[in-house]
């Protein structure tokens, strides 16, 4: 009799939530919306074998080794400082307005943000809004993931953390792609501290994970493989090619799978396949972190693949060939409707169920 797989939820996402961004230049509401986790928890209830578990709070440190302080401090005081300057009145999320971008601080050395416009310095994009709840909803969707290393730890074949916000998209010192902190690079790195030589992320998320990648770049402890949308048509636009593969003790040790429109289950899961020999040739000593994201689905509203609710099952049940414990960490995913059977799918194909 198989233990049930721990889900670690939490309430603390639903205060990160009033949010909207722009398409084609209109306000819309944010896809990146509560009634998505509410969506996997309804599903996950009503399924056998799964249990849910709130996270343990791991503290600032495991933020802290992957990302700047000046990131973690700024979002943590960018709500506050919002209202005490008057940028906002509360009754609309911060999105930015300005960027120091590269073109413009080059031959001005000394160019920097001035205090009420230092979170904008932080994003990369304009549509991941900051709300009062957002930080500590960010926190916790660490903590979440952080949770499911340590049941992995203990034991546990598979552990899945419904992160909210998602996190595959934040870097170092930036946060976008409504995403603030890298709950799967975090919990790799988590990994890798209590004692793994060996950790591998395999991301399954419509878009590229430009902060994974960033953060483990030019590291020879942790192995990153996405397979995305091609970036010639897709966010996030600079980074996702395939001729980026590692730098310095990283070289060759990441590795990127862009997909062209339409891709369907047949074709993707031959691509998994290719990326699945090379998990096992890096021979990890650690679980592996699945970054899972369902946008992948043919009927996302922001993408343009064709995975169907079965292919999710048949994805986790390659994945489950290679032997590991897995980390899955929620990522993105915004047809809500079929959100949780799809979420459920790839779990029960991990769990072999
Ligand atoms: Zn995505």
């Amino acid at each position: 009799m198989q233990l049930p797989v721990p889900v670690i939820r939490s309430d603390a996402h639903l205060d990160h939530d009033g949010l909207i961004e722009f398409l084609n230049g209109a306000p819309v509401p944010c896809f990146e919306s509560p009634a998505r986790a509410l969506a996997i928890e309804n599903a996950l209830r009503d399924a056998p074998g799964y249990e849910f578990v709130e996270p343990d709070d791991h503290g600032l440190e495991p933020v802290l080794a992957l990302h700047d302080p000046g990131l973690n401090e700024t979002l943590a005081n960018a709500w506050q400082d919002a209202l005490a300057t008057g940028m906002t009145d509360g009754s609309r999320p911060l999105l930015p307005d300005s960027f120091l971008t590269g073109a413009y601080a080059a031959g001005h050395p000394t160019s920097r943000p001035g205090r009420s416009h230092r979170l904008w310095s932080y994003a990369f994009d304009t549509c991941t809004p900051l709300v009062g709840g957002t930080y500590r909803a960010a926190r916790v969707a660490v903590d979440a993931a952080l949770t499911a290393v340590d049941r992995v730890r203990a034991g546990a074949p598979l552990a899945y953390a419904l992160c909210r916000p998602p996190g595959h998209h934040a870097g170092r010192a930036m946060y976008g792609g409504y995403c603030f902190f890298n709950n799967a690079a975090i919990s790799a790195q988590a990994l890798i501290d209590h004692g793994a030589q060996r950790v591998a992320i395999l991301d399954i998320d419509y878009h590229h994970g430009n902060g994974s990648q960033q953060l483990f770049y030019d590291r020879g402890d942790v192995l990153y493989l996405s397979l995305h949308a091609d970036p010639e048509r897709a966010y996030p636009y600079y980074t996702g090619y395939q001729t980026e593969r590692g730098f310095d003790a990283g070289e060759g040790l990441n590795r990127n799978f862009p997909l062209p429109e339409r891709t369907d289950g047949t074709r993707y899961l031959g691509v998994l396949g290719d990326a699945l020999r090379l998990v096992a040739e890096f021979a990890p000593d650690g679980p592996l972190v699945v970054s899972a994201g369902f946008d992948t689905f043919h009927l996302d509203p922001i993408a343009d693949l064709a995975l169907q609710t079965d292919d999710y099952a048949e994805i986790g049940s390659a994945i489950s060939t290679l032997g590991l414990p897995v980390v899955a960490v929620q990522e993105g995913g915004y047809a809500v409707d079929a959100l949780g059977d799809n979420v459920r799918a790839l779990l029960d194909g991990i769990r072999g169920a």
